[in-house]
């Protein structure tokens, strides 16, 4: 059991050896000296905030989308045939391999076949995945991508600028695009991404589901994994489903609207008023406190094994 601690400790002195972007060296010190017992109550986005290198294990998804961790990552490439990584100091361009090949493949086809010039690819997870210090709660397991909804500039972006550039909304308000920037290419890419079965879903700005509904035709079924949500209103989301061949990945119950599309009774509450209210509270009311960080404990029992692997 010593022995077992020992090991533990100095896998994770090594992990957490190298200086991390955004983070004093004071934290990285405090984290590697934590012990077993309070690494299990030290906030998970804490620690997979800090790792810097994947955990040399097999390539696994492990856990649910927003509750879980990634063993085995591969890194996309900051450049590529289709496609340049943004953000690239956040050290977020890590995924499950399938997922990086598909995003790979998407560039690539949509480059060649929509009359899109090529992928601007945002966050994908943490070298371990897990939660994170800022931003999303899923990109947890490596099976999420961001990608921007602006065509690739037909030159090589410097690391600066792919810090400093902001992306164009494509959106003019909650219920309506913005013509000056939303192409038909646009739409062509949209599809291209659901239509692969790899793919779960795709997170799109309210709007853009409403402009996809009125442009298909034909084979419509692909529009049932395009899902309006809050926020994407610059990038969308592709959510892949889990890979064939382990348990320990858990898949959400496909996205199944009544009548096959979402185009109806969906996509009219998502035009309404609805869902942007903001919930009524009683002003006497305690203010509401945030809950708590996720913690080690929390996760998978097998993110215990990511975080301390070399
Ligand atoms: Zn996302």
């Amino acid at each position: 059991m010593k022995l077992l601690t020992n090991l533990a400790f100095w896998a994770l002195a090594l992990l957490f050896s190298q200086p991390a972007l955004g983070q004093s060296a004071k934290d990285q010190a405090g984290l590697a000296a934590l012990s077993a017992k309070q690494l299990e109550h030290t906030a998970a986005k804490e620690i997979f905030g800090a790792a810097r290198i994947p955990a040399n294990l097999k390539s696994r998804a492990i856990g649910s989308y927003a509750k879980g961790c990634l063993s085995g990552a591969m890194e996309m490439p900051d450049d590529g045939t289709a496609w340049q990584v943004m953000r690239t100091s956040r050290n977020r361009n890590w995924g499950h391999p399938a997922l990086v090949k598909l995003v790979e493949r998407l560039a690539r086809e949509a480059k060649a076949n929509d009359g899109w010039n090529g992928l601007m690819v945002g966050d994908i997870a943490q070298p371990r995945g897990g939660p994170m210090l800022t931003g999303h709660a899923s990109h947890q397991i490596g099976l999420d991508a961001d990608v921007w909804l602006n065509p690739m500039p037909d030159r090589k972006l410097t690391q600066k600028e792919r810090d400093d550039i902001s992306a164009v909304s494509v959106v003019k308000d909650r219920k309506s695009l913005d013509y000056k920037v939303w192409t038909e290419a646009h739409a062509r890419l949209i599809r291209r991404a659901a239509s692969y079965p790899e793919v779960a879903r795709i997170f799109v700005h309210p709007p853009i589901k409403a402009e996809l509904c009125k442009w298909a035709k034909g084979d419509r079924s692909w529009l049932a994994k395009v899902r309006p949500y809050f926020n994407h209103t610059y990038h969308f989301h592709i959510r892949m489903k889990c890979p064939a061949g382990y348990a320990g990945c858990k898949n959400q119950a496909p996205a199944a609207p009544k009548d096959g599309t979402g185009c109806g009774e969906e996509m009219a509450y998502w035009m309404g008023e609805v869902p942007w209210k903001k919930p009524k509270r009683d002003p006497k009311a305690k203010p509401l406190k945030p809950a708590p960080a996720l913690t080690l404990a929390a996760l998978p029992a097998e993110c215990r094994a990511v975080v301390t692997a070399p």
